[in-house]
């Protein structure tokens, strides 16, 4: 059985998203840690969380995936902005603590034109500030679709930044369908030599969990739009492959596609699942 899940809200209480993903048929799940335009964190309930830890276990449930908010930019110029994202990480981590099976998932950031050394030396310069030998919970680097000045486009840029990182023990990679696809690796026509290519830059042990998306834009477009699987340039085929690959078959899959209502997620996990 593929684990498989879709992104979210955290509005409605942590078991509560454990409860969502049983209806929907998942087994994993992912969630913002904070407002994902925002700073804020709500209060944990501890309770809450632990009631949700006792679901997941009884459930069998693959890791799940706390995403960072999209405002974190540790490549950013402005001093402020590093600081911020300094705390959110420092903030994030000490959360995660009380959430074990959490995978923790981040943007590794845009350089705002200051180049993409400088901006993987930024990254590098506070995950040596957080991270240290304790480090529970795995922190992944998500692939993105190289954007503007985007960090994270090619798994070179990602080996990079973890080569610079003194902890590096529980440092992974989150591989997003529709970013590297967008980002000019063809997982349609060439999924081996991807994985392949994945393997000897990054090493597949790094490989933690895969944001599974089609893409709205063509490929190598370097544009970020997710479309519901089936519904864009990668289409059903080769992401039904993808999750079957014997490299990938066992990694959380999470859907970040764009619906409203949790039974086109359970429609859309079972169209995989017949495919
Ligand atoms: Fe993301
Ligand atoms: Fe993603
Ligand atoms: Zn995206």
């Amino acid at each position: 059985m593929l684990n498989i899940g879709c992104h979210l809200s955290t509005a409605k209480g942590f078991l509560n998203m454990g409860l969502d993903t049983t209806k929907i048929d998942g087994n994993t799940f992912q969630f913002f840690t904070r407002n994902p335009r925002g700073g804020q964190a709500k209060d944990l309930d501890l309770n809450d969380i632990s009631d949700l830890n006792k679901y997941m276990e009884t459930n069998h449930f693959a890791p799940i995936i706390a995403h960072a908010p999209y405002t974190l930019n540790p490549a950013a110029a402005d001093p402020k902005t590093r600081e911020f994202a300094e705390m959110v990480f420092r903030d994030d981590f000490a959360r995660l603590k009380h959430l074990p099976n959490a995978l923790y998932n981040f943007h590794p950031g845009s350089h705002v034109g200051q180049g993409i050394e400088k901006g993987i030396d930024l990254i590098t310069e506070i995950l040596n500030k957080i991270l240290t030998p304790n480090q529970e919970n795995w922190v992944l680097l998500e692939t993105m679709s190289g954007k503007g000045s985007e960090i994270g486009a090619t798994f070179g840029e990602l080996r990079t930044i973890m080569d610079q990182v003194n902890y590096r023990d529980k440092l992974g990679v989150c591989l997003d369908t529709c970013h590297v696809f967008a980002a000019g690796y063809d997982i349609v026509n060439n999924l081996d030599g991807v994985v392949a290519e994945f393997d000897k830059i990054i090493g597949l042990d790094r490989l933690k969990a895969v944001h599974l998306n089609d893409s709205l834009m063509p490929f190598g477009s370097h544009k970020d739009r997710h479309a519901p699987i089936g519904k864009g340039e990668i289409g059903l085929p080769a992401l039904a492959r993808l999750t079957r690959h014997p490299a990938l078959t066992n990694l959380p899959f999470c859907l970040e596609t764009p619906h409203d209502t949790l039974s086109e997620y359970a429609d859309e996990i079972k169209t995989l699942s017949e495919a």
